[in-house]
């Protein structure tokens, strides 16, 4: 945060964790550019956190995610020999069964008969060992694919939410808006939005620092998704801004819905453990709209933003319809 300040980085979470990162110091590369751009006294700007970010952050994730498919093609590799060496020991046994099926043809005495027998059994050994084998690396490969499974849920939540509220993330907003706007369009159930923006947020931040200012986050996500229903979306537009998406819902519902968030809000009680200090209310402001077919998911965004601005405008902590 001393960073973030000292440079005059507002402490969103795309330069909170380029900073963290620079302090943790473990990652060297990141560290000498960081040091060389402050030698240079040129100064920090979002554009420039952002695209750190994006070369030292965003892209060990997409080096976690290479790290789990070369561990699955391991897997499947590793797979594909046992299979291969099974299915030679099972050939090897299907040419003993052959030689010794042309031995009976010859009318064997009982001594060549009981060597006979013994080759078979001795053979039919080496087969049940081997396909035992290839059932214990069965069962071993099995538990190394739960594992990889479960690595592939955690990357595929982490791309999915945003980690300090967790709610959905910009491109899951982007990827379900779209495809709500899509199924609408084609004939499916219309949608509504609500767009929710807390109130003076900047004033709260500075007030009582930017630790207690993600707290409210964090709890403002949670009566979201305390008021929401299962099949609707709570995710994180911006800063301090909330997206809330409700599939097959009419713009009545939504504005039921925005009047119960913005009351759940306002009964948020917070304080300051050190002290016990209770601190100022939290309220929101919402802009609410609803699908129609002769507008892009942008226009209906921007609609809803005006609404919201409105909201603002005429007092806050209240929820406006967009016209
Ligand atoms: P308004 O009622 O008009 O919305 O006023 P506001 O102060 O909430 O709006 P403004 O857009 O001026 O300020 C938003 C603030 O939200 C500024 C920024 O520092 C803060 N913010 C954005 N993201 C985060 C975050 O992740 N954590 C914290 N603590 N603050 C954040
Ligand atoms: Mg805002
Ligand atoms: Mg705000």
């Amino acid at each position: 945060m001393a960073f973030l300040e000292e440079n005059g980085l507002a402490p969103h979470p795309v330069n909170y964790l380029v900073a963290f990162e620079y302090v943790l110091g473990e990652d060297r590369e990141l560290m000498q550019e960081m040091n060389a751009h402050i030698e240079r006294r040129l100064g920090w700007d979002d554009a420039l956190m952002g695209g750190l970010f994006e070369r030292f952050i965003e892209s060990r994730r997409e080096d976690l995610y290479a790290g789990v498919s070369t561990d699955l093609m391991d897997l499947l590799a590793n797979l594909l020999g046992q299979v291969q060496d099974t299915r030679t020991s099972m050939a090897d046994y299907h040419k003993t069964l052959a030689q010794k099926q042309g031995g009976l043809k010859n009318r064997p005495s009982a001594e060549a008969l009981h060597a006979i027998v013994n080759d078979l059994m001795s053979a039919t050994h080496d087969v049940v060992v081997s396909s035992g084998s290839l059932q214990e690396r069965l069962d071993s490969t099995q538990r190394e694919a739960e594992t990889l499974r479960h690595q592939l849920e955690e990357i595929k939540r982490e791309a999915e939410y945003d980690a300090l509220t967790g709610a959905l993330n910009r491109k899951a907003l982007e990827r379900i808006l779209g495809s709500l706007h899509q199924d609408a369009g084609n004939g499916g159930k219309p949608y509504c939005l609500l767009l929710a923006d807390v109130d003076h947020f900047k004033h709260f931040n500075d007030t009582y620092g930017h630790l207690l200012g993600d707290e409210v986050l964090k709890r403002v996500v949670q009566v979201l998704h305390q008021q929401v229903k299962g099949g609707d979306f709570v995710a994180r537009y911006g800063g301090e801004e909330f997206l809330i998406m409700l599939p097959g819902t009419p713009v009545k519902g939504g504005l039921v819905l925005a009047e119960a968030i913005r009351h759940a809000v306002e009964q948020i009680v917070l304080v300051r453990r050190s002290t016990k200090e209770r601190l100022s209310k939290v309220t929101i402001s919402l802009g609410v709209g609803g699908y129609r077919a002769d507008e892009d998911k942008l226009a209906l965004l921007e609609r809803v933003d005006a609404a919201l601005y409105r909201a603002k405008r005429e007092g806050r902590n209240r929820v406006t319809q967009a016209d």
